[in-house]
Parts: structure tokens; C-alpha cells; sequence
């Protein structure tokens, strides 16, 4: 997606350990005209799969994947990182190393929201060791439903996520993939 590549160009922040800040449009700051249209990408990609959801991972997640749910007229269901007093009891699980923090957190869906033979997709911001959809991926086979496909806003394609999502053998759809970083230098997919 040309517009995104020019704004990762033009704003993302090399940070040390292969990490791409990008807060100005995506994660703390939100460029919303930018996620509809990624939303709309998102969409016409997975709209022949005729997904019954969408899922993402709270936070960063939720700007893209909110709007592919809008585009595709279904709901959004948003994973939690974090239990609370008010969290269901009755909830699918799995451990998960963050990349970011390198901590282990667990990943939470209530039951009430994703049942047997439901049929979704799961919108995240980023790939990097692609421990969070496989988190992801577990779950929905403990809940006996089906992850139809994978949509990334950006792909860090010189880290071994995508290499794991594909022996999953299900479409992976990144809209940015980043083949090279360096301090000096950042190199995409074409
Ligand atoms: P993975 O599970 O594929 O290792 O990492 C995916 C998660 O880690 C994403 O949900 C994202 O929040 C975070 N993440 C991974 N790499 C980066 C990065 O370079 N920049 C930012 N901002 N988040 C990242």
C-alpha cells in the first residue's frame, strides 16, 4: 500500500532491536483517514472469505481492525492482554511473549464471543516473531472455530513471523513488508 510505505517513510523511528515506532499515525497518535483506507484494504481482501468477525489484540490493534470490521459490516472483537474484576469467568487463553516488552502476558477471549464454527480473521498492527497470531490461532482452535485469514499493517519481513504463518497454510495479507532495517537503511517488498 503506496501511502502507507511514503508514511512509514516519512515518519517511523528506527529504534535499536529491529523495533519501528510509528506512534505518529498508528499507535498513539491515530491518522484515521489512513486506517479506513487501510480498513478498506483489509476488506476487499477478506470479503470473498465471508469472515462472521473480526478479531485484534488490544491496543495498537484496534484503529485497523476496527475499521475492516466497519468496512466488512461485521463485529469487532478485541483480545485482552489483561484480566480484570470484570473479566468473564468463562474464557478461552494462551500465554504469549510480547516482542516489544519481551514478557510473557496472556492472551484472553471471552467465550461468550467466540463460538463453535465461527468464521473470522485477524487484523493486527504488526509481524515480527509471530507469537501473537499463533497466540491467536491457538485460541480459535481451542474455541472449535475457524481463522480464515491474517491481515498486517506492517510486516517486519526480516524476522521469522511470516515464515511460521505460512506453515499454517492460511492467507497472510500484509499491507506494508519491510525486508530490510537498519539505522541507515529501510528497504520494502515491492
Ligand atoms: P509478534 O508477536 O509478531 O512478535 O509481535 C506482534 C506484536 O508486537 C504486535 O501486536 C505489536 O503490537 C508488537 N510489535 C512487534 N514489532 C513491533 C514494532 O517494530 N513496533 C511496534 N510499535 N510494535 C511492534
Amino acid at each position: 500500500m503506496t501511502e502507507l510505505i511514503e508514511k512509514i517513510k516519512r515518519e517511523g523511528q528506527r529504534l535499536p532491536g529491529g523495533i519501528l515506532k510509528v506512534d505518529s499515525f498508528l499507535n498513539h497518535q491515530v491518522d484515521m483517514g489512513l486506517m479506513k483506507r487501510i480498513g478498506e484494504s483489509f476488506a476487499e481482501f477478506f470479503s470473498p472469505m465471508k469472515p462472521d468477525k473480526v478479531l485484534t489484540i488490544e491496543s495498537s490493534g484496534i484503529a485497523p481492525a476496527g475499521m475492516t470490521a466497519l468496512c466488512l459490516k461485521v463485529p469487532l472483537v478485541v483480545m485482552k492482554k489483561q484480566n480484570s474484576a470484570i473479566s468473564d469467568a468463562e474464557r478461552f487463553g494462551v500465554n504469549v511473549r510480547s516482542f516489544t516488552k519481551g514478557l510473557d502476558y496472556e492472551l484472553t477471549i471471552s467465550k461468550k464471543y467466540l463460538a463453535k464454527d465461527e468464521r473470522v480473521v485477524f487484523v493486527d498492527d504488526f509481524l515480527a516473531m509471530g507469537e501473537a497470531a499463533l497466540g491467536v490461532h491457538d485460541i480459535v482452535t481451542q474455541a472449535e472455530a475457524e481463522l480464515l485469514g491474517i491481515g498486517i499493517v506492517i510486516e517486519k519481513s526480516f524476522q521469522p513471523g511470516r515464515g511460521k504463518l505460512d506453515a499454517l497454510n492460511i492467507p497472510v495479507y500484509s499491507l506494508a513488508r519491510i525486508s530490510h532495517m537498519s539505522e541507515t537503511a529501510l528497504e520494502f517488498i515491492e
